[in-house]
């Protein structure tokens, strides 16, 4: 690990301060980016601790929805009543990620961020175009297991690795950031990550300065909501395929993917197939996907996966 300055923020206004120099990154549960920065994947001349910054708790909303806190942890957030009670799909997801040690330290800000696990990135003597702009990509002729097979560019192929979002994403959940000059912004969690196009390094659509402040669910609605994760072991390990579903009592449903996008995958296409079943869903989903030889396996997995989720529903209609 290179060394680094820390300072603790107390107020918004200084993490924003902090974070608004080109060196210095956030720090909250730093369960993703102490890794990083012990590999070299990171390197920050500064870490901003901002758990001391308020913005923990987690709130009804006046409209029936529930704000949650960039620093509620996910275990905080996974076993609050309300998310229990009013969003499963929610606790479901966030319980499939990680271990209940990461859980307990990870923050809904934090987690938003994560980074991609691509082998690649996370080597500094492979070429990757997302750690250090125009050394090419190693995964791209690879080993791209874990990769996407939708949103993907000739520049970068890596998957968003989260459950919690694939969560947001089919709740139609919205980020509040705020930055230092006192503005603020809210962004649909579908419209947070983004594609790597030409410019892979950018994961998301924060600026230097900005800061994440809450996520906010709107009411719940009424339905069965489900997730369902695969991966290659049945517990710390990423999805190849994720799924959260919810399925209304009209014959509506909505669906976000893990595991096969640069980012958590919604399409209107796949909600508007839901009434014609998991193939058909499937089929809509992955239009215009792009497979590697590593990742075709994919295309199969995805129709089972949504295939399970249908007979679990119908089986507790
Ligand atoms: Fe880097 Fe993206 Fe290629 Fe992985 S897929 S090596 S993150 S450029």
């Amino acid at each position: 690990m290179r060394p680094f300055q820390y300072q603790r923020a107390r107020t918004l206004d200084d993490a924003t301060r902090l974070v608004s120099q080109d060196s210095t990154m956030a720090i909250a549960g730093g369960t993703n980016l102490l890794d990083l920065m012990k590999l070299q994947v990171e390197t920050p001349g500064e870490l901003a601790d901002v758990n001391r910054i308020g913005f923990g708790e987690i709130e009804d909303t006046p409209d029936g929805g529930l704000r949650i806190g960039a620093l509620a942890t996910n275990t905080e957030t996974a076993v609050h009543p309300r998310v229990r009670r009013d969003y499963p799909l929610l606790a479901r997801a966030i319980l499939a990620g990680a271990t209940q040690q990461l859980r307990n330290k990870a923050t809904t800000g934090g987690n938003l961020c994560q980074r991609t696990r691509c082998f690649y990135f996370m080597n500094i003597d492979q070429p990757c175009n997302k750690r250090e702009p125009g050394s090419g990509c190693g995964a791209i002729d690879g080993v791209a297991k874990l990769h996407a097979v939708l949103g993907a560019s000739d520049q970068c192929i890596a998957t968003y690795p989260g459950d919690m979002a694939v969560a947001m994403s089919a709740l139609d959940a919205q980020v509040s950031i705020v930055s230092g000059d006192g503005g603020e912004r809210s962004v649909p969690v579908r419209e947070f990550h983004c594609l790597p196009g030409d410019t892979p390094w950018r994961d998301n659509v924060l600026d230097q300065g900005e800061i994440i402040t809450a996520v906010t669910l709107p009411a719940p609605v009424m339905g069965k909501q489900l997730y369902r994760k695969v991966r290659e072991r049945s517990s710390y390990a990423f999805a190849l395929v994720s799924v959260a579903a919810i399925f209304g009592k009209d014959g509506t449903a909505r669906f976000a993917f893990g595991g096969i996008g640069a980012k958590p995958w919604r399409t209107a296409e796949g909600d508007a197939a839901a009434a014609q079943g998991a193939q058909a869903v499937a089929e809509a989903t992955l239009a215009g996907a792009r497979t590697t030889h590593d990742n075709d396996f994919k295309r199969p997995l995805v129709e089972k996966t949504l295939a399970s989720l249908y007979r679990q529903q119908e089986a507790r209609a």
